[in-house]
């Protein structure tokens, strides 16, 4: 992968930074993403990529603006020329049943999580070459469906229709798409969920722990490979065990 320039959509932190680490191991140039909210964030995150040798830059930009994700585009064509790695992974959750659901907490989780995957992917494409990779997160919300997640999950199982549909258009110029699948994360966005909780869901997961950020940025490493070239269109579910 040494060379290959590489978009991590949301990845100042978790786990689109713990991707991004990852695949600068692999000698992948990168493209970190973000809201102008996080750039100290962001420009730690970048700081500790370039310590690996590759060459990367932070991009400003609101996943769920058109025009934003245009702008990025832009800067993107005009410093690295070619797109080789995408990974869709910015994404939000506003948790709550729905008969207390408010329109503040439904749209801004399916213009974040699902309308990001058309307003990024949409402005890109004409620059990622035969043979690219585009690797979207999902969750396994979004293959089972979770209490409090009518929207988050709603998401989630529409990023799984876009990968599989995309991957059946681009497949001609050898572009592969796919999703991951993570279920119990440990992360900023899975410290939200109270202790007794946690404790309940530990019990339904097989494999009895939380899954670490590494384990999710080993599997976009693997997609992202030539090893995976022959996978295309999948949901590779990174949960434990959890879902079925
Ligand atoms: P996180 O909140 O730590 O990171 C998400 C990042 O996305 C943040 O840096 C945030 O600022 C950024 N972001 C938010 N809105 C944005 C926007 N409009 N434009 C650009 N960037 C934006 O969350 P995480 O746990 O690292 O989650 C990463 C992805 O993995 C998400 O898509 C999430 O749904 C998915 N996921 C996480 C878990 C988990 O257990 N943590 C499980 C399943 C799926």
């Amino acid at each position: 992968m040494k060379g290959k320039n590489a978009l991590i959509t949301g990845s100042a932190r978790g786990l689109g930074k713990e991707m991004a680490i990852t695949l600068a191991k692999q000698g992948c140039n990168i493209i970190i993403n973000d809201i102008e909210s996080m750039k100290e964030d962001a420009e730690k995150t970048l700081e500790e990529i370039k310590a690996l040798g590759v060459n990367a830059e932070f991009i400003a930009a609101d996943v769920s603006d058109f025009e934003s994700c245009k702008k990025m585009a832009d800067i993107i064509k005009e410093k690295f020329k070619t797109l080789d790695i995408l990974v869709n992974n910015a994404g939000i959750t506003k948790d709550r049943t729905l008969k207390k659901m408010t329109a503040e907490e439904w749209y801004p989780v399916i213009n974040v999580n699902l309308n990001s995957l058309f307003n990024v992917t949409r402005n890109v494409l004409e620059i990622i070459p035969d043979g690219g990779r585009i690797i979207n997160i999902s969750s396994v919300a979004g293959i089972s469906g979770n209490f409090g997640q009518t929207n988050y999950a709603s998401t989630k199982a529409g990023v799984i229709g876009f990968t599989k549909s995309l991957a059946k258009e681009v497949g001609k110029r050898k572009i592969t798409v796919n999703a991951v699948a993570p279920g119990f994360i440990k992360s900023a966005m899975t410290d939200k969920v109270p202790m007794e909780l946690l404790a309940q869901i530990l019990e339904l997961i097989p494999l009895k722990e939380m899954g670490q950020p590494e384990d999710v940025a080993n599997a976009v490493k693997f997609l992202a490979s030539d090893d995976a070239r022959y996978l295309s269109g999948i949901v590779l579910k990174v949960d434990g065990g959890i879902s079925f």
